[in-house]
């Protein structure tokens, strides 16, 4: 009765990313120009992103092949564990089969790297000569700083102030391989320095790094940005996850009743959950699937589904999606990776067309969860991830009472092993459950762009 590891094969990794788009029934609303309100053209987003990724972005291929060189470095650690948690099982008495999917093995210690490194190898095929972006807790400039000194391109990360100091460590693993992590408000920008001028004690956002890192590629020709969530190219390439848990429920003999992920912009999500999206599409199979999003900043759950510009300072382009207005500045909560204001345009579509349900916890609850899931398996979540693991153990427990055997599987997408100062103050105390900011978001969305 001990917890069970389903493997693939060494090296039998997707050889497609899968495109969740070509089996929806109803398209997803275009990307909009800024100024003209019209769709944007590829040929506008090319001063920002990667020609290759832009294509992927407006891709309606089912399957968009991965280069070798990709596989490559992917088999490294992928395919990642998925396992069967036995032992958590028994620790909470349920007749439901809980599975989470691992990403935490891989080099930066979360799913990101499955983005990063495509990212990267796209951006250094088309001669980019450096690389911006923000981070929010850390992770994704981690992934990107070594998916780029793998491919040899110099890296700039504008880093959310309040993680930058509650995460020094992070820092010093960006500048190990060679990142540069600077604390964003900036002085650096001109994004950087309005927002300084009007609060020089902000805490940051990932929605002001973010217009940080894309001044920074608009005003340099040979410097293009990546971001680590919320596009749908970035979404692509999480689907590997998804794809080999699909394989690993044949070995297993089993298939999920429920998919549950964390969502912060809606990556890791949509790379566990939209490959069992499309079975459901393509094949009628029966799954729930169920996004968890922080209490403090719940953009699936309370917020309003509108054209909005993906960053503070307003140079992106317009997106529609669940959105907390672009000038929402979310509570300084120990989940650095969830604190954006807006969610994916494709996550937020298919919530629209009733395909997956949405769901909130609070800070304390994600803890306790991620303590008791820590104590069965061995493994210490990262506290984002815990969001999820908050989810799976509710609806085992639920299973329990109903006295129902269902299927449950987690993205258990990252390790916490930088965020022990937030296991800390859990452990004294000392954590805050911050209440809905109601008034603060009703602000903000009073801010929401017209559109048409
Ligand atoms: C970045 C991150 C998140 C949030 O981003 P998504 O795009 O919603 O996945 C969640 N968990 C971990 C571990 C992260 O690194």
């Amino acid at each position: 009765m001990d917890t069970i590891k389903y493997l693939l094969p060494e090296n039998d990794i997707p050889k497609a990313w899968y495109n969740l788009v070509a089996d929806l029934p109803v398209p997803p609303p275009p990307p909009l120009h800024p100024g003209t309100g019209q769709p944007l053209t590829p040929a506008e987003l090319e001063p920002i992103f990667a020609k290759e990724l832009i294509a992927q972005e407006i891709s309606t291929e089912r399957e968009i092949g991965i280069p070798a060189s990709v596989r490559q470095i992917l088999a490294q650690w992928r395919p990642t564990p998925l396992f069967r948690a036995r032992r958590l099982e028994k620790a909470l008495g349920t007749p439901a089969r809980i599975y989470y999917k691992y990403e935490g093995t891989s080099p930066s210690g979360s799913h990101k790297f499955n983005t990063a490194l495509p990212q990267v190898y796209f951006n250094k095929v088309e001669g980019t000569k450096r690389i911006t972006t923000e981070t929010g807790a850390g992770q994704w400039g981690s992934a990107l700083s070594i998916a780029c000194s793998m491919y040899g391109i110099p890296c700039d990360v504008f880093m959310v102030r309040v993680s930058f100091e509650q995460k020094p460590y992070r820092k010093a693993l960006m500048e190990t391989f060679g990142g540069r992590c600077i604390a964003s408000p900036s002085m650096g920008t001109e994004a950087g320095r309005a927002i300084l001028a009007a609060d020089p004690d902000c805490p940051g956002s990932l929605g002001i790094a973010i217009s940080e890192a894309v001044e920074v590629a608009l005003k340099n020709a040979d410097t293009k940005y990546c971001l680590g969530s919320v596009l749908n190219h970035v979404l692509l390439h999480q689907t590997v996850i998804g794809l080999e848990c699909l394989r690993q429920f044949d070995l297993a003999a089993d298939y999920p009743d429920i998919v549950i992920g964390c969502t912060g912009g809606g990556s890791n999500f949509a790379g566990i959950a939209f490959p069992f999206i499309g079975e459901s599409l393509r094949n009628e199979k029966k799954t729930r699937i169920v996004a968890v999003e922080p209490r403090a900043c719940p953009s699936l759950t309370k917020g309003r589904y509108a054209y909005d510009f993906g960053d503070t300072g307003k140079l992106t382009p317009l997106v529609k999606m669940h959105t907390l207005g672009s000038s929402f500045i979310p509570p300084a909560i120990h989940t650095g990776g969830l604190r954006y204001h807006g969610m994916a345009p494709l996550v937020s579509h298919v919530q629209e067309l009733g395909l997956i349900e949405s769901r909130s916890v609070g800070q304390t609850d994600v803890f306790r969860a991620g303590v008791t899931f820590a104590k069965a398996e061995g493994i210490l979540p990262a506290p984002e991830a815990s969001h999820a693991v908050s989810a799976a153990i509710d609806e085992a427990v639920r299973c329990r009472e109903e006295g129902a055997p269902k299927v449950i599987l987690f993205n258990l997408c990252g390790h916490g092993h930088f965020d022990m100062t937030a296991y800390m103050k859990f452990a004294a105390g000392k954590l805050e459950d911050y209440e809905y900011p109601a008034e603060e978001i009703a602000m903000a969305l009073a801010g929401l762009p017209t559109v048409g």
